[in-house]
């Protein structure tokens, strides 16, 4: 009987996602395994959406964004009954192990279906890049490039017409990608969930931007900072008159989850689709698939859930010497 195996994705779909899922099921298969593809996350599971799959179903997927498996968020499988659920469907059809894509909150499940003695084996993925256990996270590399585009182009048109612009980027309560596309894009400011934003210094900065001789000026906002692009916009806006000038924005939002991936995300992918079905293999369950260093990894999930990776200091600190 060969070995069975499932791999879904959870959470906020990345780009890359697909082509992890394709070099799950092609390496499983290269063992000679089984391998199922769960549709649309935990929710799934549960209700017994598992299909067998071939080397044919994940054909001409590795450029594509989102995820062939589909994804949700499902409340249910934060109860111990609807992960018994999940288990019983999986035992049925003699599934040995999950392959669990995704962040936080679906490593947190994986985690907890793990606890309950199910052998489970994490991909980290997420454009948040709020993982422990992952330098980078599957999904950043192209939605960052996607922020960056945005910001190419918002510059062009600011010079134009000497305006003010203020871009949101995803990230929930990280920062990551508003810090790192402020700096690969050369942002005035940046707002950051992570620290605390004074309006008037930020007004400061636009003020002297102008004074330098710039002909435009763009401050990055983290859709999760206190200052994101609404409050900005508004404390601006009421306070036009005293300081000069007001502020256009543009929230970029899920734009920047649905891109084809880049060349990184893709190799990235396709690593951890390898490391995982080598690390079931090794029966070495439990633990988070990611890169540190440039070296594939393996976290315990109980050193990954419940954590958030922070921002780096000396880059915001290299970020506010280049503005
Ligand atoms: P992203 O960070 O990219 O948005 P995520 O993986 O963090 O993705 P979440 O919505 O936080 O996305 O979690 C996805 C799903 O994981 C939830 O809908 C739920 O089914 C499951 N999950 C989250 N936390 C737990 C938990 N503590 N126990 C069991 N299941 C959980």
């Amino acid at each position: 009987m060969p070995k069975k195996i499932a791999v879904l994705t959870s959470g906020g779909d990345a780009p890359g996602m697909n082509a992890a899922i394709r070099s799950v099921v092609r390496c499983g298969i290269a063992k000679g395994w089984e391998v199922f593809g769960v549709k649309n996350g935990y929710q799934g599971l549960i209700n017994g959406q598992i299909e067998l799959m071939t080397t044919r179903h994940v054909g001409g997927i590795l450029q594509r964004g989102g995820t062939i498996l589909g994804s949700a968020r499902c409340a249910e499988f934060e109860t111990v009954e609807g992960r018994k659920k999940a288990i019983r469907n999986m035992n049925q059809l003699g599934i040995e192990a999950l392959v669990v894509i995704g962040g936080n909150g679906s490593q947190s499940g994986n985690f907890a279906l793990h606890q309950m003695g199910y052998p489970v084996v994490g991909i980290a993925s997420t454009i948040d890049n709020d993982l422990v256990g992952s330098d980078i996270t599957l999904g950043v590399d192209t939605a960052l490039n996607i922020a960056l585009e945005a910001i190419d182009r918002l510059k062009v048109t600011a010079s134009s017409h000497q305006r003010a612009f203020i871009l949101e980027v995803m990230g929930r309560k990280c920062g990551y990608i508003a810090l790192m596309s402020g700096l690969a894009g050369g942002a005035e400011a940046i707002t950051l969930p992570e620290i605390e934003t004074d309006p008037e210094e930020l007004a400061e900065t636009i003020q002297q931007a102008y004074e330098h001789g710039k002909s435009h000026a763009l401050i990055v906002a983290a859709e999760g900072a206190t200052y994101n692009a609404a409050k900005l916009t508004e404390y601006f806006d009421k306070h036009k008159e005293r300081l000069g000038f007001s502020m256009r924005s543009t929230i970029l939002g899920h734009v920047q989850r649905g891109g084809a991936p880049g060349a990184y995300d893709r190799i990235l992918a396709s690593q951890f689709g390898w490391a995982a079905v080598e690390t079931i293999e090794q029966k070495n369950y439990g633990v988070l698939v990611g890169q540190k260093g440039n070296v594939i990894t393996h976290t315990p999930l109980a050193d990954v859930v419940g954590k958030t990776k922070g921002i780096d200091p000396e880059v915001v600190r290299l970020a506010r010497i280049l503005d």
